[in-house]
């Protein structure tokens, strides 16, 4: 394809996406094909000749898109936003204009300063606590990750490098410490809740140390307190055990929980204070809810201030800040805790800015080598929607999410609310027909709730299980999702409900 060609089918590319998007609502929100029914469709070899650019982009209509589940559809309800706009796809576009694997700061120093500018940016608008600030007091920062699963990873294996050096005595002698470090590691415990997403225990079985879910409750709205903290704590170190990292969640993935970071803080502080060797790394995984940190009513609410003592956070943008996949932002409080677990010199990785100490490298702060230019997507987004533009996304997307949960509420004969509204999140199941009926019964009936709404093809809602419940989550923060999509989703859920309760 030469530029002409590019020109030609760049245009025409833009006024399919724009097409897909003006009428999406139109179509079913999930795919409906079944498994294995590209195989049947497409050849099964790649052409010998190369094709025209009009045959490959009819297929995208024909072949790709009845195999893509909308999550831009305002009858989106499902698990969570994967955001994405016009300012975003741009960045994605030129950034794969200007590919590059960039992972020193020679390989493209804008790729690496863009990132310390716009993380910094972001932190200011999070309201994270200046420790997180690449111009910060402790020398932190920020830098992009695929995902929060990601994320977490990197996190621990700093933990585990910090806590290592801080615990195995120094003076040992080669063999000596590398035993002592075998012992303790068979010792270590990553702690997280039941609550806590699954990506942490993940990172405890890539890294090989135990892993511990402390049980949250329904009283506690499935948050970690400090007292509950304490009494794990506790029992670890009973059993001869070294937490050494705890994951704490702003937006539980269940239900948008928010750990008492207050209460974390204090439980910590009785155990190993603070700054001392063999302090516990605090993880704060705002994957989802973290968006809505640009609002300062949710600061003052979540207590972000709270986290200076933390060691880590990470937020998605592509989940609920209108930036697409992937964009998972991950801020640490000393950068030299990446840079020691993480870096490690090759004869062919070395320049003069790296060896003269004078620049960022972020292949020492993640655990691929390679990196895209990925803060440019972020950068277009700050800067066509502005603080005012994402705090009004973010407002009035939660909005929908009261709206909805306050006429849950007005229909007790029908429904009732588990959890929430929180986030743009509500949990909620079929109120019983009688007081007599079991859990399996409304349990069969919330499924059958949720099957059936899922089956109109005009939405899609996912569930979860709270302490043997079958509860529906019901989500409300995709972009195009507007006040008459939730109205819709509402009556059908009332009509649906009605006819499960005649039969
Ligand atoms: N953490 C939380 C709280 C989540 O809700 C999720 C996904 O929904 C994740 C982590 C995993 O996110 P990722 O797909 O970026 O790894």
């Amino acid at each position: 394809m030469d530029s002409k060609g590019f020109r030609e089918a760049a245009i025409s590319s833009i006024d399919e996406i724009i097409n897909y998007y003006d009428n999406i609502g139109d179509r079913d929100v999930v795919s409906t094909v079944e498994p294995g029914y590209l195989r049947k469709l497409l050849p099964s070899e790649a052409p010998e000749a190369g094709e025209p650019w009009g045959d490959i982009q009819r297929d995208i209509e024909a072949k790709i898109l009845p195999g893509i589940t909308h999550w831009q559809h305002p009858g989106f309800h499902a698990f969570f936003p994967c955001a994405t706009s016009y300012p975003s796809i741009l960045g994605e576009l030129y950034s794969s204009a200007l590919s590059g694997a960039c992972f020193n700061w020679i390989c493209s120093p804008a790729v690496t300063e863009l990132e310390t500018i716009v993380l910094d940016w972001l932190a200011k608008l999070l309201g994270l606590p200046e420790c997180f600030l690449s111009t910060g007091p402790t020398r932190g920062g920020g830098v992009i990750q695929g995902s929060a699963s990601e994320a977490v990873l990197t996190a621990m294996v700093a933990a585990r490098d910090k806590y290592l050096r801080e615990t195995v005595p120094a003076d040992l002698d080669e063999e000596a410490r590398e035993d002592a470090i075998a012992h303790k590691r068979s010792r270590m415990v990553a702690l997280a809740t039941t609550m806590t997403h699954s990506s942490t225990k993940k990172a405890a079985i890539i890294l090989g140390t135990r892993f511990k879910a402390v049980p949250v409750h329904a009283k506690d709205s499935y948050a970690l307190t400090g007292p509950v903290l304490a009494a794990a704590l506790a029992d670890c170190r009973a059993r001869g055990l070294e937490p050494f990292f705890l994951a704490a969640t702003l937006g539980t993935t269940d239900t948008c929980a928010v750990d008492d970071f207050a209460g974390i803080t204090s439980a910590l502080a009785d155990f190993v204070p603070a700054g001392s060797p063999g302090e516990v790394w605090v993880h704060v995984d705002a994957a989802y809810a973290g968006a809505a940190l640009v609002c300062p009513e949710v600061q003052t609410a979540t207590g972000i201030n709270l986290v200076s003592g933390f060691h880590s956070f990470d937020m998605n943008m592509h989940k609920w800040l209108l930036t697409n996949f992937d964009a998972s932002c991950l801020f640490v409080r000393d950068r030299n805790w990446f840079i020691q677990a993480l870096s490690i010199n090759q004869a062919v990785y070395s320049n003069a800015a790296t060896d003269g100490g004078l620049v960022t490298d972020y292949r020492e702060w993640q655990i691929p080598l390679g990196r895209r230019f990925r803060s440019l997507k972020i950068w277009f987004v700050l800067r066509s929607y502005g603080a005012s533009g994402l705090q009004a996304y973010i407002r009035r997307t939660t909005q929908l999410g009261e709206d909805f949960a306050s006429w849950v509420r007005d229909r007790p004969d029908l429904f009732e609310i588990l959890t929430g509204p929180s986030f743009a999140l509500t949990v909620f199941r079929m109120a019983g027909r009688t007081e007599d009926d079991t859990l399996e019964q409304r349990n069969a009936m919330t499924k059958a709730l949720c099957e059936k709404i899922n089956g109109t093809g005009k939405m899609w809602v996912t569930s979860t299980l709270l302490d043997g419940k079958f509860a529906i989550r019901m989500m409300t923060g995709v972009r195009l999702t507007e006040k008459e999509h939730v109205e819709l989703a509402f009556k059908t859920f009332v009509d649906t409900a009605e006819d499960i309760l005649k039969s």
